[in-house]
């Protein structure tokens, strides 16, 4: 295939050999080669016992379709330090598929773009500033204007119907 584009989300909130979960997302932004990373930002933890996350967004080049990069994106997940658990709970790295240049993409196990990217500030911050003009094939929106939107308090979720 040919070379396409993809944005990718990056979470950490445990610590891992890298250092802190912010040094563990760089580090494994230069271990896939992403073209353009984001500014890290740190989320603080939300109880005593949490610890808080670090999130960025990067923009990837590869000619793998979405289930091989994505079995590539857990792979590294893997040799991060990341065992399966609970969702939501302390990982060491986490990385999700959020836009493929070439549209849109469901399988079994997967679907791009990521359903709940639209409703997450700590997703859709990052993604605009490094792919502002981008367009969302479900809703035809930027990045710019989905975070906008969210930022209004109005986020546009395609799973829900409009309020
Ligand atoms: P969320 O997807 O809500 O951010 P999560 O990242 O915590 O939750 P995981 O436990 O990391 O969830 O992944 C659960 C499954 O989601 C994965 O095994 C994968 O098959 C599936 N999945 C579906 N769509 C995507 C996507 N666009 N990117 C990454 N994983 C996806
Ligand atoms: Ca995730
Ligand atoms: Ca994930």
């Amino acid at each position: 295939m040919a070379v396409t584009s993809y944005a990718i989300a990056l979470g950490s909130n445990r610590r891992s050999r890298w250092g802190s979960p912010a040094e563990t997302v760089r580090a494994a932004a230069d271990a896939l080669g992403v073209e353009r990373l984001s500014r890290i930002r740190r989320t603080e933890a939300l109880g005593p016992a949490g610890r808080g996350f670090a999130n960025a967004a990067a923009l990837l080049a590869s000619r793998l379709e979405p289930p091989a990069l994505l079995a590539m994106l857990k792979a590294l997940e893997r040799d991060f330090g990341r065992r399966p658990g609970r969702r939501w709970g302390p990982r060491v790295l986490d990385l999700d598929i959020l836009l493929w240049s070439e549209g849109a993409w469901a399988g079994a196990g997967l679907v791009v773009p990521h359903p709940a990217f639209r409703v997450r500030g700590f997703v859709l911050e990052p993604l605009a500033e490094i792919a502002a003009g981008w367009r969302d094939p479900l809703t035809g929106l930027t990045m710019r204007q989905l975070r906008h939107r969210l930022g209004a308090g109005r986020p546009v979720d395609p799973r829900r119907p409009p309020s």
